[in-house]
């Protein structure tokens, strides 16, 4: 027999084994700052920086780590986390909040669901209201709706998981079912090779066609698998013909996949297909608003704003993001604000920030009150003219990397307490002037629509 593997060696396995699950800029943020300080009688002590991030860790990560250390230690071993106390020049205090044993499992036994994802915490927003309707009235009389199968599709990032497992998640709960079954399509692959080798298929049918809800989720990658497609058609039509309810999500229409054959094809058009469009900046905006809400994090409304207007290709992204500014905050237990934010996604923003100019953000502000973009540059202290050049440099701040003293320069070279002083003022009325803040968000808009 081989000698077993030293424990540092189980940990880099560990380490690998997350790695290759989740998305690598979840595992930097989260893992990287992990230290294994000790494995005695099965139990592997760790330590993380705060109590912020082993809940993070906790919420989200659970039932990965979980597996992950049953993979690599064995499904005896438990993890305990440690919180560092005080700073190095002080005594080093280990303190173990929780342990989490390698057979507990955050999603939802066979089902494979993430209880995370309800319809209560999914945003409705233009971009996915048909969809979010169409999930819903399915989950709420599963296979009686002529929406058999639904059929989810749009981009990445864009919330299908969410939607599919919402649909079992509430059916689930609400008894419209017994036995709803979630699976990417990678793994129905998975389970249905292993069944043919090992002879199984008997289970592999039970295990799928006994679902009342059965939920495929990317079922593109079927594509160019013609066994599996095969078997999915088989298990598809048992299904249907007995008014179960089938749920498929696709990062396409299913008009253009390739590789797959016409008459599966021809069965997603069936019941009904409806697609997530990416969301616009007010869905972006609420979605991070409710994000923050969950998790308790206190991150500065501005902060928001310019993720939500900077970042709007797609929801992970959005997400990833806050995060990072979240562990930032916890590490260091420095606040965040719009600087700080700044710096820290710098990489992510940068290409946008760019391109917005002070110039457009002037001449953008000026037409939109009507006035010459000169004036704004200028001196004139009358009320209007100087309100709408607070707002320019308010604005200049916050979506442009000049620091105050490059913005007053741009503005007529004006002394740069007027800057701080303009944006202590916007501010100020921001909290007492709702249609202010409302105006400035479309002004907003209007800069980022002029810019690109
Ligand atoms: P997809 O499966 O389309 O690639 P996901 O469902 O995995 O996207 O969504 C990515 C992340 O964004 C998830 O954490 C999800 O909860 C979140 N998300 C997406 N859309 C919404 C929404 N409308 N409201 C709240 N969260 C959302
Ligand atoms: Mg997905």
């Amino acid at each position: 027999m081989n000698s077993p593997l030293p424990q540092n060696a189980l940990w880099e396995v560990f380490l690998v084994i997350v790695k290759n699950s989740i998305p690598h800029e979840s595992y930097n943020t989260w893992f990287r700052p992990m230290r294994m300080i000790s494995v005695i009688d099965n139990r592997i002590t760790v330590q993380v920086p705060s109590q912020f991030y082993f809940d993070w860790i906790e919420e989200h990560y659970s039932s990965i780590i979980a597996s992950a250390i049953a993979e690599s230690y064995g499904p005896e071993f438990s993890l305990i986390y440690s919180i560092l106390e005080g700073d190095s020049l002080e005594l080093l205090k280990h303190k173990p909040i929780r342990s989490l044993r390698a057979n507990d499992k955050k999603t939802s036994d066979e089902s494979h669901l993430n209880h995370r994802y309800t319809f209560d915490n999914f945003i409705e927003g233009e971009c996915n209201s048909f969809a979010r309707a169409a999930a819903l009235a399915v989950s709420e009389a599963p296979g009686k709706t002529l929406f058999n199968p639904l059929v989810i599709y749009g981009g990445v990032g864009l919330g299908k998981t969410h939607l599919v497992q919402a649909i079992g998640n509430f059916a689930l709960k609400h008894n419209k079912v017994r036995r709803a079954v979630y699976v990417s399509s990678e793994q129905f692959t998975v389970d249905f090779i292993n069944s043919v080798k090992d002879n199984k298929s008997t289970n592999f049918s039970r295990q799928y066609r006994s679902a009342d809800i059965l939920m495929i989720d990317d079922a593109q990658f079927f594509a160019g698998k013609e066994r599996t497609q095969m078997e999915f058609f088989h298990t598809f039509n048992t299904l249907y013909q007995s008014g179960k309810q089938i749920v498929l999500s696709l990062d396409r229409p299913p008009s253009a996949l390739d590789n797959m054959e016409a008459r599966l094809i021809s069965r997603f058009h069936v019941g009904l297909t409806v697609d997530i469009k990416p969301p616009d900046y007010e869905t972006r905006a609420a979605i991070l608003r409710k994000r923050v809400e969950e998790d308790c994090i206190f991150i500065p409304d501005d902060v928001l704003d310019f993720l939500a207007l900077n970042i709007s290709s797609n929801v992970r992204e959005l997400e990833g993001s806050l995060i990072r500014l979240m562990a930032h905050a916890s590490i260091t237990g420095q606040d965040i604000d719009l600087p700080l934010a700044k710096r820290l996604l710098k990489d992510i923003i940068k290409v946008k920030q760019k391109t917005i100019t002070v110039e457009t953000i002037q001449n953008t502000v000026g037409k939109w009150y009507g006035i010459p973009s000169d004036l704004i540059r200028g001196n004139s202290r009358k009320k209007e003219i100087s309100h709408s050049r607070q707002m320019a440099m308010f604005i200049c701040n916050e979506m442009t990397n000049h620091t105050l003293k490059s913005i007053v320069s741009l503005f007529g070279n004006r002394d740069h307490a007027t800057v701080i002083h303009s944006i202590r003022v916007i501010k100020k009325e921001f909290s007492k002037n709702k249609n202010l803040r409302e105006e400035y968000e479309r002004l907003k808009h209007e800069i980022e629509v002029q810019s690109f």
